[in-house]
């Protein structure tokens, strides 16, 4: 848990690069690059690595774990930032998430929809939920598949305290940049055939350290990383 001075310049300086590759992959795409926004995924590593971020002018932090991001929001409490839950959702986690973030990305059954929205307190605004697609097959586990999606997607929207605002997808690692764009695109395509049908979304939660530029070319509003801008993880 140590936060040498160090360690900050080397975030700031990862803040900037990646900026910097937001910006060359939305210039590209001819998009404007202030409709991505960056959550800076801070599993794993100390508040004061959030604290270096925020005063670098990051505002969006994603964590994985319930208990461990509790301890940072407390200790960052005042700061004004917004807490992004990217993990997988266990059932008897959702009080704790519904009660401490402002989006959840990782929704994937209407289980944990239902009870996200049973446990949103009231003094607080609808939480901001995005549903995660499997869009790589049997690559990865998690996600509803695309064929359950509208079904989830209309039921989602229907419940009182949270607003569903688009989709998100965690792809298979792939090397090759024209590949790596493949299940963005699908992931795109589905959020297109959610508006047709009516629902008014806004949100595609796509791209990493890894394949951010894929993403964005495939129309990425939110990319999350973690790894170009605070270094590497241990392993868990
Ligand atoms: C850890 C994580 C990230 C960040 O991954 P990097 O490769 O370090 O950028 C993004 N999204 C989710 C869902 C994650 O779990």
């Amino acid at each position: 848990m140590s936060g040498s001075v160090q360690d900050f310049e080397h975030i700031r300086a990862g803040l900037e690069r990646v900026r910097a590759r937001i910006a060359a992959a939305a210039a590209a795409a001819g998009r404007d690059p202030a409709a991505i926004r960056l959550v800076a995924v801070s599993k794993t590593h100390p508040a004061e690595a959030v604290a270096a971020a925020a005063d670098a002018g990051q505002r969006d932090f994603g964590e994985s774990y319930v208990q461990e991001a509790a301890g940072k929001i407390d200790a960052l409490a005042g700061r004004d930032l917004v807490w992004h839950f990217i993990g997988p959702i266990q059932s008897n986690k959702t009080r704790a998430i519904a009660a401490r973030f402002h989006w959840v990305h990782g929704v994937d059954r209407i289980k944990v929809a239902e009870r996200l929205s049973a446990q949103r307190p009231q003094g607080l605004p609808p939480l901001e939920v995005c549903i995660q697609v499997n869009v790589s097959g049997e690559a990865t586990k998690s996600g509803c598949s695309p064929e359950a999606l509208p079904a989830l997607a209309e039921a989602v929207a229907r419940l009182p305290r949270l607003r569903l605002r688009g989709l998100m997808a965690i792809p298979a690692p792939c090397d090759d940049p024209e590949a790596q764009r493949r299940p963005f695109r699908r992931l795109r395509e589905l959020l297109e055939g959610l508006r047709a049908r009516g629902l008014a979304l806004d949100t595609l939660s796509m791209g990493m350290s890894d394949d951010l530029e894929a993403a964005v070319a495939e129309g990425a509003t939110v990319v999350r990383i973690g790894t170009a801008i605070f270094g590497l993880r241990p392993r868990r």
